[in-house]
């Protein structure tokens, strides 16, 4: 084992976790036991709130511009740890090291965000009537939890930590057990940022810890990223304990390429946005829409495809049942009747033969009930569906349960509208592979991709992690006496 034995980390100390059962951490890249992850029981979540809940008052009283010195100084750590955390990244996620380095650049963009948030959270104030004054004030909630999934082990933990903490929250963080390594690096650089214990706890363990987080009283809102199952059963579960509940599930986002889009970009844009991450982002293209008459563009993705070769710029998919999973999605697309037209399966990488690979996959003729066209495979595979008509790629993309992200390619500015104006989707790309809102715009899909209100990241994010205090007052006493008194 690379690692010692992980601990979570609990009012602002590794501690071990009080039961025996733990899982292993495999690095993708070549199957090597990185770690053990413990699965922590009920009771080291309640030493995680009590924690939590001790540190709430002191934390949040802070004026948010000395609770934001300590995200400037995270920032500060997180560009000058970069290498170590990208490659933790990579070992415990299989990604490639430019991926994980942009995975860390990302996290960095996060928290400067966070740094701007006393600039949107002035509240307001406003003379309702002669000497009376109603004031708005963004106020933390308390005790929160994040739960996060396995694509990103940086990034998505820190889609909540800047913000929620920030804005004055105390954290129970639910890493990933594929990859908990690298949110305990983010809990020694948010303590060497100055960050008082308790306001950062992780508590690890796999589902019975996150149903433990969702019955518990001490925490008052979840956040959850990761599959549309989870979601829904986190979702219902957190809110019927009366909790705020925001979360994200998975995708099947569409690409529609008209014919005019101009070739060479597209097709290094699909191939891109397809095989990016191994496939494993919930903003990958996973099915391509071509509209009329494409087939100069599929020969030049076929192309590009070629061009990305396990090992070297394509990094390894999460576990061997994942790979197994894969490729009995695109056995089952071939048996089925589609075209495989870049075959990716059975890939292996020389010194790394326990590693986990797929190679980048098209298949062509796929038919809109197959369940490669239906099913989030997340994986280095791209399902093309053939349409005469603009509406018909529509209607396949509107009738798909999920509606994270849908992209048009087009040189028509007004085709390019009409595709925004329809798609049902919550991230629009128009000649763009992985329509991610950078900063201070918020991410957030719909339908079966989102299950709550407002998103996880940006400007939307500070409605999630505080509620609004409304204040009346009157100095003054010639304001008299009036119906509000
Ligand atoms: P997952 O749903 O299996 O796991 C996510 C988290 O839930 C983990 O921490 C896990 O321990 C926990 N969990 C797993 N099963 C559970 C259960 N039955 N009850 C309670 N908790 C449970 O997801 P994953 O495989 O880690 O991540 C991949 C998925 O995440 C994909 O579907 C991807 O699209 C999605 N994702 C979505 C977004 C988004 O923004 N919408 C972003 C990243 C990933």
């Amino acid at each position: 084992m690379k690692y010692p034995p992980l601990q979570n980390y609990i009012n602002g100390q590794f501690v071990n976790a009080s039961t025996d059962h733990s899982l292993p951490v495999i690095s993708p890249l070549d199957g090597s036991q990185l770690s053990t992850v413990p699965l922590s029981a009920s009771k080291d979540l309640d030493d995680a709130v009590k924690a939590a809940k001790a540190a709430f008052p002191a934390w949040s009283r802070k004026p948010i511009k000395e609770r934001v010195q300590v995200f400037f100084r995270y920032k500060y750590l997180l560009e000058k740890n970069m290498d170590e955390l990208a490659k933790l990244v990579q070992e415990e996620n299989g990604k490639t090291y430019s991926e994980a380095v942009a995975e860390v650049e990302k996290s960095i963009e996060l928290t400067e965000f966070a740094c701007s948030l006393p600039q949107l959270v002035t509240g307001e104030i406003l003379e309702v009537s002669k000497g009376v004054e109603c004031r708005t004030e963004h106020v933390p909630l308390g005790v929160v939890a994040s739960i996060v999934p396995f694509n990103f082990p940086s990034m998505v933990p820190n889609w909540t930590i800047p913000n929620a903490i920030a804005l004055g929250n105390c954290m129970i963080m639910k890493p990933s057990e594929k990859v908990p390594l690298s949110c305990v690096r983010l809990a020694q650089l948010l303590k060497e940022a100055g960050l008082p214990d308790g306001v950062f706890n992780i508590v690890n363990g796999d589902s019975a810890i996150v149903t433990a987080i969702c019955d518990h009283p001490g925490i008052e809102a979840v956040s959850f990223v990761g599959s549309t199952k989870v979601a829904k059963i986190v979702y219902q579960r957190a809110t019927s304990n009366y909790k705020r509940a925001l979360a994200l599930g998975g995708a099947k986002n569409h690409l529609m390429v008209l014919p005019d889009a101009k070739p060479d970009m597209t097709a290094q844009n699909v191939a891109a946005s397809m095989s990016g991450c191994a496939g494993q982002r919930c903003m990958a293209a996973s099915a391509m829409v071509a509209v009329g008459e494409v087939d100069h563009i599929i020969t030049k993705i076929c192309e590009e495809a070629k061009k990305i070769i396990p090992g070297e710029n394509l990094g390894a998919v999460i576990s061997k049942e994942s790979k197994e999973r894969i490729e009995s999605y695109i056995t089952e697309a071939e048996k089925q009747g589609a075209k495989i037209l870049v075959d990716g399966r059975g890939a292996k990488v020389a010194g790394k033969e326990n590693g986990t690979y797929v190679g980048p996959t098209v298949i062509d003729y796929v038919k809109p009930d197959m369940s490669v066209a239906k099913e989030e495979i997340f994986g280095p595979v791209i399902s093309i569906m053939r349409t005469e008509t603009v509406d018909e790629a529509l209607a396949i993309e509107n009738a798909n349960p999920y509606g994270n992200a849908a992209s048009v390619f087009t040189q028509n500015g007004g085709m390019a509208r009409y595709i925004i104006d329809r798609a049902s989707a919550g991230m629009i790309g128009v000649n763009v592979g992985v329509p991610v809102p950078r900063e201070p715009f918020s991410f957030g899909g719909w339908n079966e991709s989102k299950f709550g209100v407002g998103d996880i990241t940006g400007k939307s994010s500070i409605e999630f992690w505080t509620k609004l205090k409304k204040s009346t007052t009157k100095w003054n006493p010639e304001a008299g006496v009036n119906w509000m008194s």
